[in-house]
């Protein structure tokens, strides 16, 4: 079951408190996880890959923590991701499924594994999968 807060929701129940951000690729899996979300192709073997548009490590850290801070936050089992919509419809990178790219271009960041400072990374969504559910504390629109 997933249940959904938007922004303010989440920050008035603290659910984004707490996140360390010291150092968002501190640990061999966060590089490993920027690696594959930074090369320059999709792979055929996997189910979804999705890839930044850009390769710099300095914007990665700044766009995860713009979605801490700006974005809703979504449960789902003991697993608390948070997304951000920074532009609706303007692409972020690129989806493939088996290799194969698809469309619309993803314009939402999620950012995972948050109670986790070790494990703490970001991959790129669609931001029409999160257009749907309706925030849990006011009804709200989640962005
Ligand atoms: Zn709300």
């Amino acid at each position: 079951m997933t249940i959904c807060y938007c922004s303010p929701c989440a920050s008035a129940r603290g659910l984004k408190s707490g996140i360390d951000l010291s150092d968002p690729l501190g640990s061999p899996g966060q590089l490993a996880k920027l690696t594959r979300h930074t090369s320059t192709s999709g792979s055929s073997r996997d189910p979804v890959r999705t890839k930044f548009d850009s390769t710099d490590t300095a914007l990665y850290v700044q766009r995860i923590e713009a979605t801490i801070v700006y974005g809703f936050v979504e449960l789902t089992g003991g697993r608390k991701n948070i997304g951000f919509v920074p532009s609706t419809g303007s692409a972020l990178g690129r989806k493939y499924v088996w290799g194969v790219e698809t469309w619309p271009q993803p314009d939402a960041l999620l950012a995972v594994n948050t109670s986790r400072s070790t494990g703490l990374h970001m991959f790129l969504e669609n931001s029409s999968k999160y257009s749907g559910p309706r925030c849990a504390g006011c009804g709200g629109s989640l962005w």
